[in-house]
């Protein structure tokens, strides 16, 4: 090989080196225990799928109507990088009535679904070196998208005894000159923990005490259950307004994850500076799904009603039959729709982590879960309840009957 060729063979090997901050990001494990559920699923195996984090419900006519007409008219250009001005306005609306704030639509900014909501906040906020204090069990998101950029992720325990609803004190202990921002996420996405208000009260008034922002993430703000309260650092009032950043979403809430609509309200200069990154990344979320969520949050209401009324008997049969288990204890979800089931009693030699198990349990019974490893929390799995009662208790059958074997 001629020099020229060794060089031109060294620039060409690093030209595919992945960027490190990327290099320490891994995969969504809920994408990839998805994706092996659906190659068996595809080998024509009866899998019973209670992987999935969305609802199983088809979108709401009246949307699916709005996005047609928006077509139809011609609404398919693109719009304001922030949203159209209609979108914005709904959405300062909605969250002003709800959280009892007056909110303009320049506080808000339109995204490409609440992921995204988090990662222009993040961004806007973050720089390397700063530190983000993220409870456990976590969305498997956050602390891959603080890795993003360039911030470290520094993990508080939520406790099962407390339903998993993360202690102000234990996000205070590890709050240090580094921190910058905390990531609240109520309801909880993995464990349906929704944090009461003197703790999201006492955490808004420590971001105010040492000046940092709660990244609050409402995207499953829609499903409470047994009279559970949504509550917002906006509760603690004005002062609040400038140390906190919501992000939410259409997805879960109307049925429209593949709509790609998510939002965020927050103080103007956070706001500008996510508008500003957006444009030179992803421009506008798609204008037809913003006249379509212009619909969901303006029109009918009773589907989402009905929606939270099937996941509510859902989530009384999944816990309740989880509870039953030998072995096997459950927290209580008082939202979103997933139970966290503590599994550890069925680790053993064979299958020593939760993502042993969950592998198992897909292998043997042909039951598709998320192990809570890929949640920061190994013992447990994730078994969502957005599937019909049938297959719910169908897959609760099998698991019953690989948990007895287990147990012995
Ligand atoms: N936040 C949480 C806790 C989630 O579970 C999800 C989706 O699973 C999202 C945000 C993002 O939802 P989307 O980007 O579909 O709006």
């Amino acid at each position: 090989m001629s020099d020229s060729d060794r060089t031109a063979a060294r620039e060409a090997s690093r030209a595919l080196e992945v960027a490190a901050p990327l290099a320490r990001v891994s995969k969504s494990a809920t994408v990839a225990a998805g994706e092996r559920a659906a190659r068996l699923a595809n080998r024509g195996v009866d899998v019973v799928d209670l992987g999935p984090g969305q609802p199983d419900f088809d979108t709401p006519e009246h949307i699916k109507e709005a996005a047609v007409q928006a077509i139809a008219e011609g609404h398919t250009k693109y719009t304001p990088v922030a949203g159209i001005p209609e979108l914005r306005d709904a959405v300062a609306r909605r969250i002003s009535e709800r959280d009892g704030v007056e909110l303009t639509a320049d506080e808000t900014i339109v995204t490409s679904g609440g992921k995204h909501a988090l990662y222009n906040a993040l961004r806007a906020l973050l720089e390397p070196g700063d530190e983000v204090v993220i409870p456990t069990p976590y969305w498997v998101t956050f602390p891959e998208q603080v890795r993003l950029t360039g911030a470290s992720p520094v993990f508080v325990d939520s406790r099962e005894e407390d339903d998993f609803a993360v202690r102000a004190a234990d996000i205070e202990a590890a709050c240090t000159d580094a921190t910058r921002a905390i990531v609240l996420n109520t309801p909880s996405n993995p464990t349906g923990a929704v944090v009461p208000r003197t703790e999201v009260e006492a955490i808004t008034r420590l971001a105010i005490e040492r000046d940092l922002t709660v990244v609050f993430d409402e995207c499953y703000a829609d499903y409470l259950y047994d009279g559970a309260e949504h509550v917002t650092p906006f509760a603690v009032g004005k002062e609040a307004r400038s140390h906190c950043v919501l992000c939410g979403s259409c997805s879960k809430t109307f049925a429209m994850t593949g709509w790609r609509v998510g939002y965020a309200v927050g103080p103007r200069p956070l706001v500008e500076a996510m508008s500003r990154f957006q444009s030179h990344v992803t421009s506008n979320a798609t204008s037809v799904s913003q006249w379509a969520a212009l619909a969901a949050l303006q029109g009918d209401q009773e589907p989402v009603r009905e929606m939270l009324a099937a996941f509510a008997e859902r989530r009384e049969i999944a816990v309740g039959r989880l509870r039953r288990m030998p072995g096997v204890t459950c927290a209580e979800p008082r939202g979103a729709f997933y139970a966290f089931p503590n599994v550890e009693s069925m680790l053993s030699d064979e299958a020593p982590t939760s993502v042993d198990l969950a592998m198992h349990l897909l292998d043997t019974v042909h039951v598709a879960t998320v192990p809570g490893a890929a949640f920061g929390r190994d013992g447990y799995l994730r078994l969502s309840f957005a599937t019909s009662v049938e297959r719910l208790e169908e897959g609760l059958n099998r698991l019953a009957e690989a948990f007895a074997v287990r147990a012995g």
